[in-house]
């Protein structure tokens, strides 16, 4: 295996070659067209054409240079992938030769074949294209194949020709329009001289690694993402030896290409490191802007694959892979600063400051409690069902973490006992200082869904195969929001110093209950959480339901994020995906359990049966041992095969309900889900019980301990 070499190639010169970056933009744009496109990537001017015929040659040039011969405008469908169609830059001249060409209008607008993607009947209903439109603020990119072919991909968002959104993206930008807008209302008001607020993101990614040789050889992983049936090995991940443990050397080698790769994009790859799991790992790239954090975990994922795949290796981003140890997570780190480079949730030790950073935390907290469905929702995807509350993630129930310092601090503003700290003064807001937080007072739950962690938040709900757009989205929302009625409010007010203390203290004490320091993953908080009121919703078709209701469609278009029909075409592709999902594991689990598992029960039977006739005819009349084991394995194959009936007609059942989306998503998930257990209960058993030789697919132990 080549191993990367940085002495020969240093870091610092090939960081960002792949990537139409800041830094490009101003080398190879005219100064006045890199100024303007600066205004339109900032939201403050309107792209034309004159712009992108410039940017597009510039571009093109770039790529042609780094051996690029094709292009792409990359989007996000609704499939939670990424798309794209390629166009060569050729173009024929009359004497039969080729000039290679790409034009402002290509880099603006494209016109993919749409058709198959899933709309939810929108472009049934209106029209049915749909173009791609260039996020100017999302870095363009190349991405080389493993054959050294090379392709400019164009970052866009996916719409219809009548406006609605056809992918992840659109409502995620939109959602950031709305959080500047309302944010840069309540700054004003506190007499803060900003042009423009952002929403930023550092995404943790978490997956696993196995070899492509077990891989291969796991219908189930290859076609779902987990293995649907696997007994545990003897030993898990109880020794605790794995995590942060000494990184194994192929997937150091792995891990260094990688690198490399996600340097060469422009994506600042920082930590990495062994997780909880045996052959568990975690990637973490330093924050970006929402939209662009987002563009590049996409392109993470799918860089993580393709350098796996060079070492023989597959990346598995599937939340629950293995059952018995830990699955897959991805930690979502927010948080809201402005053009001026303020971030808004640092707690600062500046009175002015402290006034914004009280003001937002409460917005956050009070949109946080009155959307937590919604939030819930955002993390929803049949993966995640299996870890949210099952001790190794937060539990399904929404809750913040402050820190003991922090609630003390909101109790005394609002109106509690008063924060003293140490001997020093009493807090009050924007008068008198706010202490440091030292992050690690703050850092240390683990448990939390959303917690604070000194100058952001994390969400670490977020399932590590699934676009990190909706979860900001909705924070995005949910925050723009509350701060919409604190603007009106302050707006309004003769003394909005004095309005200001007041909506602190009302909003945090109507919206404490969401605030929770303690262990999330105990009993006592889902008794507590439901004495309080809080949601617990277990499953993702009922999180999904959050988005019928009237609330969650009338927050969307106050904020011009969703229409109403836009949301609900959503929840429907949403349902329908997760109808998809339980159908691919259960037919799956049927072919395997049937095909192989049981077969090979039964070739253990029949030497089973042979041995006892060799001992009688040996004339040994003890045959205790055999006859009870073939007792147990004939039993549980009829116990399997039992299960594997039933969950077949249970399959055929759910498959052949036309009432609609949600209703066909509650039977995947009341019927078939559960007979999905007993299945894998017999098969799992009868793992235990037949020879390791006789067994049919790789288990876990190649899968797990095998690298
Ligand atoms: P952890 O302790 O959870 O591993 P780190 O401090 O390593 O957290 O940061 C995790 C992620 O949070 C990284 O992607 C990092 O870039 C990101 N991050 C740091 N500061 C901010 C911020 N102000 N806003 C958003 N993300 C941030
Ligand atoms: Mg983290």
């Amino acid at each position: 295996m080549n191993i990367t070499d940085f002495t020969k190639t240093p870091v610092r010169e090939i960081y960002g070659i792949n990537s139409f970056g800041d830094a490009v933009m101003r080398e190879r744009l005219p100064k006045s067209i890199y100024k303007e496109l600066k205004l339109v990537q900032d939201g403050r001017n309107s792209l034309s054409l004159e712009i992108a015929e410039v940017v597009a040659n510039a571009m093109k040039d770039w790529a042609l240079e780094r051996g690029a011969t094709h292009f792409t405008h990359w989007f996000q469908p609704l499939t939670g992938l990424t798309a794209e169609k390629h166009d060569s830059f050729i173009s024929p001249t009359a004497d039969g030769r080729v000039i290679m060409e790409f034009s402002g209008k290509e880099l603006i607008q494209g016109e993919p074949d749409a058709s198959s993607f899933p709309s939810g009947g929108l472009r049934a209903t209106f029209e049915a294209r749909g173009y791609t439109a260039w996020d100017t603020a999302s870095p363009a990119f190349l991405k080389e194949d493993n054959s050294g072919g090379v392709t400019l991909c164009i970052p866009t968002a996916f719409i219809s020709y009548t406006g609605e959104a056809l992918d992840m993206k659109v409502p995620l930008l939109r959602s950031m329009e709305a959080i500047n807008k309302q944010a840069l209302r309540v700054l004003k008001i506190l007499g803060m001289d900003v042009n423009k607020v952002t929403t930023s993101v550092g995404p943790e990614q978490e997956y696993f690694l196995v070899d492509k040789e077990f891989y291969d050889k796991r219908p189930d992983l290859m076609l779902t993402g987990r293995t649907v049936i696997g007994s545990k090995p003897s030993k898990g991940q109880e020794m605790d030896d794995h995590y942060f443990g000494a990184i194994k050397s192929r997937a150091a080698a792995f891990m260094s290409e990688l690198n490399l790769e996600l340097w060469k994009l422009g994506i600042a790859s920082k930590t990495q490191h062994n997780e909880v799991a045996p052959n568990q790992f975690e990637i973490a790239p330093i924050y970006d802007t929402c939209n662009v954090a987002t563009d590049r975990n996409q392109l993470l994922m799918e860089t993580l694959k393709k350098i796996a795949a060079r070492h023989d290796l597959v990346a598995l981003l599937h939340e629950k892979p293995f059952a018995g140890v830990n699955g897959s997570g991805k930690h979502n780190n927010w948080s809201i600063s402005t053009d001026t480079g303020i971030n808004l949730l640092e707690p600062g030790d500046n009175p002015i400051e402290n006034a914004h950073f009280i003001l937002f935390l409460v917005a956050i907290i009070k949109a946080v409690d009155k959307y937590a469905p919604l939030l819930r929702m955002s993390a929803a995807n049949p993966g995640n069902d299996h870890r949210l509350g099952a001790n190794e993630a937060p539990p399904a129930i929404i809750s913040i973490f402050l820190g003991d310092q922090l609630t003390r601090i909101l109790e005394s503003l609002s109106g509690g006992e008063k924060y003293t700290n140490g001997n020093v003064e009493t807090i009050e807001l924007g008068v008198s200082t706010l202490p440091k937080l030292p992050k690690d007072l703050t850092d240390r739950n683990r448990t939390s869904p959303f917690a604070f962690t000194g100058n952001k938040f994390e969400f670490r709900m977020v399932p590590s195969s699934m676009s990190i757009a909706n979860p900001n989205m909705i924070l995005n929302t949910a925050v723009a929001d509350v701060l919409a009625e604190f603007a009106d409010k302050l707006e309004t007010a003769p003394n909005p110093e004095e309005k200001l203390k007041e909506l602190v203290a009302e909003t945090y004490n109507k919206h404490k209950r969401i605030v929770y320091n303690g262990n999330n993953y105990s009993d006592e908080w889902v008794k507590e959480a439901s004495d309080r009121g809080l949601t617990n919703i277990t499953n993702t078709v009922d999180a999904l339901s959050e988005m019928s209701k009237e609330y969650s469609a009338e927050l969307f278009s106050r904020h011009n994020v969703l229409t109403g029909y836009e949301l609900e075409s959503r929840r429907d592709i949403h349902f329908e995906a997760y109808s998809k999902q339980i159908n691919i594991e259960a037919s799956i689990m049927i072919e395997l359990t049937k095909k192989q598992v049981f077969s090979a029960a039964g070739r253990y039977i029949n030497q089973l049966s042979s041995t006892i006739s060799g001992l009688k005819e040996s004339g040994i009349t003890n045959n205790t041992a055999y006859k009870k084991m073939l007792d147990t394995v004939a039993k549980n194959s009829n116990l399997l095969y039992e299960n594997i009936i039933t969950l077949e007609t249970l399959l055929s059942e759910a498959l052949a309900i036309d009432t609609g989306a949600m209703d066909q998503a509650v039977a995947y998930r009341k019927k078939v889900f559960p007979q999905m257990t007993n299945v894998r209960t017999a098969s799992d058993t009868l793992e235990t019980l037949i020879p390791c030789e006789m067994w049919p697919i790789p288990t876990y132990l190649d899968l797990l301990f095998r690298l």
